[in-house]
């Protein structure tokens, strides 16, 4: 029987026991460990409960737990009767599109047992993952489990970073999901700063406005940048800036420079009708935020934007790999525009930019860009020293560093796993996989057959880790990849499983 380590059980770790569950068969049964030592099993951070208003940013047709099934999620809605969510043009409360996942893992759990198949949930943070003998046993605090035949590395993304230091400060907060729950405490009338101006400062912003705020709200941040506006999807089916296109530059010129992409996104464009200097205008950002975010608008609520939306698609289907392949020097390019790739690659939807807008227009909400400094005043309150200083009641982190840092949950494993030889920190944040398999790189550079890594944990390797369609398709190369593993194992007839005792780390 082969034995399977999932640690964290998150939407990537949906999407990983349902491809294993679909790719092994009678001849090949499966006993699943899942390591999920939080309260949010199978939903993770982003789509555990919380209000009505903290909304999906896409909407449920691009939520599928199946890359071989987009409806699945949509079916699951209308299932429930919930037809008004199941829309394309609709965007769903993260809450519900967590119990889809919760479903998911449920409908994968019933069905396992039909092939001798089983998974358990195991409520406990793994620390470490050891390999002896060949296998791997994952290690806790005081607990060890295994052998494993493979492991999946899924453990998510670190919270909101703390850049000014105000964690333990009265009035500050610094985990901000469930908002049902964080801003329980916040007076209607307070004065809000919130750290960042991305998709978590406007989940904040929309929380605040649900609960009737009426104190000012300030977007503090160094670029003051909000992310763009999503129009309708559109199905594209890309002809020139394909994986197959990017490998064959790669190959032909033994790497791929950004001006090769930026060709065949322009072929791209062309062929869908797209203005390129719509492009570049919103690239280069010269507009005012708030004139910018109402253009935006405009362009998503008509339908003017064909060029963003099939250029989002299209990066779904090959933004890892073109990525992976690019020279290092234009990756250093890329994400010296990092907070801009950001706000055009992940847009928030129409009904909370209209909502940001109308907020900006009665003067409630303002923008506080070039953040120099947050310090808390004696007594209660923190001053904001930025383009104009703002004297705020309550601060609520919201903000991503460029380089990211691994959860805090995730950092021992991977420090035990680089000590073994096991695996290689990416010098762009996370650690080093094989491009096609996930598997994690050894230090002889090998791709180690019997472990693999899905979502943040590979930022640096595949930078675009989020999102639904990207886990659900990575989650199915990697169950592919085992599955072969297992097979071969079995046709050359490696020994059965035998006893055996954890081993320990080297030092
Ligand atoms: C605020 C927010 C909103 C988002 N909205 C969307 C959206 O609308 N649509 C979309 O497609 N994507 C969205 N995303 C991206 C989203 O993060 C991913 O789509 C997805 O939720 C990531 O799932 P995950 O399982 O990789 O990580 P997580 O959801 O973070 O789950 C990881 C799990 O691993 C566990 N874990 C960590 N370390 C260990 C350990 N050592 N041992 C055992 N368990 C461990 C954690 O407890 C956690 O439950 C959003 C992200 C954020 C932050």
């Amino acid at each position: 029987m082969l034995k399977l380590a999932v640690v964290g059980g998150g939407p990537s770790a949906v999407c990983v026991v349902d491809a294993v569950a679909r790719h092994l068969t009678h001849d090949t049964p499966v006993e699943i460990t899942v390591f999920e030592p939080g309260p949010n099993l199978w939903q993770g951070q982003a789509f555990q409960s919380d209000g009505d208003e903290v909304l999906a940013n896409v909407p449920m047709v691009a939520m599928s737990a199946r890359t071989w099934d987009r409806r699945d999620g949509v079916n699951w809605m209308l299932e429930q009767g919930l037809d008004e969510f199941a829309a394309d043009d609709v965007f769903p409360p993260r809450w519900l599109v967590g119990r889809y996942f919760q479903y998911a893992a449920g409908r994968t759990v019933a069905a396992l047992p039909a092939t001798g198949s089983a998974l358990r949930v195991q409520p406990q943070t793994v620390r470490a993952l050891v390999m002896g003998e060949n296998r791997l046993w994952a290690r806790g605090d005081d607990w060890s489990a295994g052998p494993f035949d493979h492991a999946v590395l899924c453990p998510g993304g670190p919270p909101p970073s703390d850049p000014y230091r105000l964690t333990g400060a009265a009035g500050y907060i610094h985990v901000p999901y469930p908002l049902s729950r964080s801003l329980a405490e916040v007076p209607a009338q307070a004065k809000v700063g919130i750290v960042g101006s991305g998709l978590t400062a406007v989940d904040i912003v929309m929380a605040l406005h649900a609960r009737d705020h009426q104190g000012p709200i300030a977007l503090v941040s160094r670029n003051g940048l909000l992310p763009a506006v999503r129009g309708p999807l559109k199905q594209h089916d890309p002809l020139h800036l394909t994986v197959p296109r990017l490998e064959a530059i790669a190959a032909e010129k033994g790497e791929l420079d950004l001006t090769d992409v930026i060709a065949l996104a322009r072929a791209e464009l062309g062929d869908a009708g797209a203005d390129t200097a719509v492009i570049a205008e919103d690239v280069a950002e010269a507009a005012p935020v708030v004139q910018r975010l109402r253009d935006e608008l405009d362009r998503a609520v008509r339908d003017r934007d064909p060029g963003w939306t099939m250029l989002r698609d299209t990066l779904v289907a090959c933004g890892q790999d073109a990525w992976y392949l690019l020279r290092d020097e234009d990756k250093v390019r890329v994400r010296a525009r990092h907070q801009t790739l950001m706000r055009l690659c992940c847009p928030m939807p129409p009904v909370n930019a209209a909502r940001l807008l109308e907020l900006f227009e009665t003067g409630q909400l303002g923008l506080c860009p070039e953040v120099q400094s947050i310090k808390p005043i004696s007594g209660r309150g923190f001053h904001i020293q930025a383009a104009r200083d703002v004297i705020v009641d309550v601060v609520i982190a919201a903000s991503t560093p460029a380089k990211r840092q691994l959860a805090p949950a995730a950092a021992p494993q991977v420090t035990a796993l680089v000590s073994q030889g096991l695996a290689v920190p990416h010098p762009f944040g996370g650690v080093r996989v094989d491009r096609t398999t996930s598997r994690l790189i050894s230090r002889r550079g090998v791709a180690h057959k019997r472990l693999h890594a899905l979502g943040d944990i590979t930022h640096g390797a595949y930078l675009f880790t989020f999102g639904l369609p990207v886990l659900a398709a990575r989650a199915d190369c990697i169950a592919r990849d085992i599955t072969a593993t297992t097979q071969h194992v079995q046709r050359a007839g490696e020994p059965a499983e035998r006893d055996q005792h954890a081993p320990t780390l080297p030092s």
